[in-house]
């Protein structure tokens, strides 16, 4: 494990979560935000409606700017993320998970707790000065987030679908030669 277990599970939940906006779409509806909410062991208030979804899509630019960003321009994203949503955090203890920071309260609408549960993932990132675990897809035509949470940092595609096509063409490439 490269980072704490609930800051791995808050990266890869906004790696997806941004990565949705891209064809395949992949939450579109409260039902597929609801999975990925169970997916990432996200707990708290859950609306489960139009509403909730809507302001949640609507989060993906800046979880993609924030993954993607330099160090120095993440900080200045991390910042005012959590200076906007007034984060404060609170060590506690729930269901099967043992003390970690909460930073916002489990009533706090799903959209603003994800910014800043992102937030606070991206400050252990950035203090050991590790963004180098996040970077776009190495397929030319894919925009993809990568979070390579791999021991020997060996991802360089953002799905298995983009992995496949470049090896498929990797191997054509070396057939021709
Ligand atoms: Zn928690
Ligand atoms: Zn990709």
């Amino acid at each position: 494990m490269v980072f704490a277990h609930d800051v791995e599970m808050a990266l890869q939940a906004a790696t997806v979560l941004a990565n949705s906006a891209l064809e395949p779409v992949t939450i579109r509806s409260p039902a597929e935000l609801a999975t990925w909410f169970e997916d990432f062991s996200y707990t708290g208030r859950h609306d489960e409606d139009d509403d909730e979804l809507a302001a949640v899509l609507d989060l993906r630019g800046e979880l993609r700017e924030l993954l993607t960003a330099s160090r120095d321009e993440a900080v200045v994203l991390v910042n005012r993320m959590l200076a906007e949503e007034g984060a404060l955090p609170q060590l506690v203890r729930h269901d099967a998970f043992d003390y970690h920071l909460h930073a916002i309260t489990s009533d706090a609408p799903l959209r603003a707790r994800i910014r800043v549960e992102t937030a606070m993932a991206m400050v252990d990132v950035i203090r050991a000065d590790e963004m180098s675990r996040l970077g776009v897809c190495s397929d030319d035509d894919c925009e993809g987030v990568v979070l390579d949470l791999s021991r020997n940092r060996s991802r360089r595609f953002c799905s298995t679908a983009c992995g496949n096509r470049n090896a498929v063409a990797a191997y054509r490439s070396r057939q021709r030669g």
